[in-house]
């Protein structure tokens, strides 16, 4: 069977899928495969952009351990099982009167699969999705299941974010918050009046972010804020012609007319840029992050310290018009809280801008990719580990100062890197490295 990712731009054939229905199946399947020396990764949604799930040995799908498996009212904490999609954890945390404070702009994605990465949305003083773990459960590759909780932090810091590298994630116990709606408010900025703004807007805002497409002189902006005013979404033609027409049909028709005749670019992104009208909703917030994304891309996406982002996104731009790359997707910029909850995390120790670009797919990623990682590198920019970049463990370990208490961790865990593929190996070494 070959293995694709979301995107359709990387696969693999394992020697074998498997999914297990219980940790102890887990385990054992886990154990199995060092008795043949084996290989193991997982696979979540698919939604990471690189080669990261990839394996010719075995790989596991944790589509049979989903679902919330605790709750403990008296502190707001609820112990989930690591193949849950997103989908069905916020509206079933909604049903028991919680939320996550802050998802990405998909829900797509397994709950392992996201927090492995460092999955993130917006919110200037909200960490990344893997801030909110209390303790996991994790298989390791001799078949050994262990909760790893506070009273093993070291542990604990590495194993929220690894990619997977340390061992099999089975279940979660997360933070969670009493359930809130959100006022979201869509409008076109100036982009010079947005970037001569951003500390004001990001500071004004609970979640906020932006869009520009290149060779536009708008930006797209997007603040959402909690609220007590009653639901009120979009009514269903407006959501279908602003949700579904123009952020997917017309984007993906008008990235088809760019990527046949690369010289239209500039005025089709003037033209989507101003097919986008003002607009507000209230919902619950789970229903206000997560958009529909059905035009296929690749992505890379890098954080840099937050006080770098207006001029990094002006150099980016820049640097579009004058290679003459072909982008006919926008910029998104968004901002996180600094944390020092994982050692992997890239906003650690630092109040971070993401800064993410876009390539339709069909189109050549890598030399404006590659352009955008100087830039990036410049400031000390770290990727996200589910998005295409170009660095290797050599130049990403300078970059982040908890790094050897990872590898330290990791060469405990899966000395003999039972749980490394060669994406992992590239950007991690390999665990003797340490
Ligand atoms: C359309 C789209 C929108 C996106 N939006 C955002 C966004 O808003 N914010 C953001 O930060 N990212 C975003 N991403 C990136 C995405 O959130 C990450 O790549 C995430 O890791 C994907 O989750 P997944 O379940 O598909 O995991 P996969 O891509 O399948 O796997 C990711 C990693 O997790 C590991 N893994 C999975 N399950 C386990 C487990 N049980 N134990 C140990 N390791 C495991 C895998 O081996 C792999 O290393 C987006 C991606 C797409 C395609």
């Amino acid at each position: 069977m070959t293995w694709t990712n979301w995107a359709g731009d990387e696969s693999c054939v394992p020697a074998t899928v498997r999914s297990p229905a219980s940790v102890d199946e887990l385990a054992a399947v886990i154990k199995q495969a060092a008795d043949q020396d084996q290989v193991v990764r997982v696979a979540g949604a698919g939604h990471s952009f690189s080669d990261l799930v990839c394996t010719n040995g075995v790989l596991l799908s944790l589509d049979g351990l989903r679902g919330i498996l605790d709750v403990d009212k008296t502190r707001n904490v609820v112990t989930v099982a690591a193949g849950t999609r997103l989908y069905d954890l916020n509206p079933a945390l909604a049903q028991l009167g919680y939320a996550l404070p802050n998802l990405g702009d998909i829900d797509r994605q397994s709950l392992a699969g996201a927090i492995s990465t460092a999955t993130h949305g917006t919110g200037r003083l909200l960490g990344n999705l893997a801030t909110q773990v209390e303790a996991l459960q994790l298989v390791l590759a001799d078949g050994s299941v262990r909760t790893i909780t506070a009273a093993d932090d070291e542990t604990l810091r590495a194993a929220r974010v690894s990619l997977g590298a340390l061992g099999v994630v089975s279940a979660y116990t997360l933070r969670v918050v009493p359930a809130f709606r959100l006022h979201a408010q869509e409008r076109r900025l100036r982009l010079d009046e947005t970037l001569a703004q951003l500390d004001e807007l990001a500071e004004a805002n609970e979640h906020f972010e932006f869009f520009v497409f290149p060779h536009t002189m708008h930006a797209l902006i997007r603040a959402n804020n909690r609220t007590d005013e009653p639901a009120e979404p979009a009514g269903r033609v407006r959501e279908y012609v602003d949700g579904h027409l123009v952020q997917n049909k017309l984007l993906d028709l008008l990235c088809r007319a760019g990527r046949a005749r690369p010289s239209l670019i500039p005025r089709l992104n003037r033209l989507i840029t101003s097919a986008v009208s003002p607009s507000t909703r209230v919902d619950d917030s789970y229903k206000i992050f997560a958009s529909q994304r059905s035009v296929r891309f690749t992505e890379s996406e890098w954080a840099i310290p937050h006080e770098a982002c207006a001029e990094a996104v002006r150099e980016i731009l820049r640097i579009v018009r004058a290679r003459g790359f072909h982008v006919n997707f926008p910029l998104e910029v968004r901002f996180v809280s600094a944390d020092e909850e994982s050692f992997l995390s890239p906003s650690y120790g630092r109040a971070t801008a993401y800064i993410a670009v876009h390539v339709y797919r069909g189109m050549d990623w890598r030399p404006y990719f590659q352009a955008v990682q100087e830039i990036a590198s410049a400031y000390g920019g770290r990727p996200h580990w589910g998005k295409r970049h170009l660095l290797s463990a050599g130049q990403l370990a300078s970059r982040y100062p908890a790094w050897d208490r990872f590898q330290a961790v990791r060469a405990q865990l899966d000395p003999s890197g039972r749980f490394s593929n060669e994406h992992v190996r590239r950007v991690l070494g390999t665990p003797h490295s340490a």
